[in-house]
């Protein structure tokens, strides 16, 4: 039987990206959106044609109630999940003197807070199989400041420290936790920054242009099955941050 792989905001970018790459690594997967649910069934479509096995289904991550309906959803459909990727996030470029309470705490539940249900959502089930695999994506910003992503960056910040301390705690249970830190990659997220500043992007970065989504997704697949490996941060940004 196959492995089941739930994967946050996959209807498009990396997390789309992830989604066929772990359906052509022989996991059944099941896809997340929040609004896109004509491009998350399309590629449903497309992976079912191809022989895959795939659902998809609409939760904001931020609502836990939504999260655990999914993961019943997909535990029905597919079989309890074994790979957890927290992927959906959200970003914003803004001046720190002009967020607000209400922009600054959506940011939080649905970046932060999406993994922390997530996580929770998959936990029993991967602590009574005494297996499982959780990644999450971070940033070059959870590391680094970011200028007007202030918030942004202390969401990807805190999900760096939410990997460290829960794999240190889930370690003996068997269940592996990692994280992935993207540099500038090639989708929406980064679209809304206009052609030029991403031209000008692309020049400051060593590898000399923008990742693609499918080179987080590569690492994501080597992550799931990287059985001595936990705790972690993969930075894959084209040599941005040395
Ligand atoms: P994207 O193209 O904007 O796609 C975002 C995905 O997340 C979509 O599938 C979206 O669903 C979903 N989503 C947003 N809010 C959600 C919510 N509350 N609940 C459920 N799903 C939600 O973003 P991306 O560039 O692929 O980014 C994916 C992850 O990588 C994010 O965590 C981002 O912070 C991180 N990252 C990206 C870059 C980059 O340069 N692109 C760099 C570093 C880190 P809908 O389609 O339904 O809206």
């Amino acid at each position: 039987m196959k492995k089941t792989a739930l994967i946050t905001g996959s209807s498009r970018g990396i997390g789309a990206a992830t989604a066929i790459a772990l359906a052509e690594a022989g996991y059944a997967v099941c896809m997340n959106y929040i609004e896109q649910q004509e491009k998350a069934e399309a590629l449903v479509k497309t992976l079912r044609e191809k022989g895959h096995t795939a659902i998809c289904f609409q939760a904001d991550v931020a609502d836990a109630s939504a999260v655990q309906a999914m993961v019943k959803h997909a535990r029905e459909e597919l079989g309890q999940i074994s790979l957890l990727v927290n992927n959906a996030g959200v970003a914003g470029q803004i001046q720190f003197q002009d967020i607000t309470p209400e922009a600054w705490n959506r940011m939080f539940s649905v970046n932060l807070g999406g993994c922390f249900n997530c996580t929770q959502a998959v936990l029993p089930d991967m602590l009574n199989a005494h297996e499982g695999c959780i990644i999450n994506v971070s940033s070059i910003w959870g590391s680094h400041g970011a200028s007007c992503e202030v918030a942004y960056s202390c969401t990807k910040h805190a999900i760096i420290g939410l990997t460290r301390s829960l794999a240190a705690e889930l370690a003996p249970t068997g269940i592996r936790v990692n994280c992935v830190a993207p540099g500038v990659i090639d989708t929406d997220m980064v679209k809304v920054l206009g052609e030029e500043t991403l031209t000008m992007l692309a020049q400051e970065i060593p590898l000399g242009r923008l990742g693609k989504p499918k080179e987080i997704a590569d690492t994501i697949v080597h992550l799931a099955s990287a059985t001595y490996t936990t705790g972690q941060v993969f930075s894959v940004d084209g040599g941005f941050i040395l």
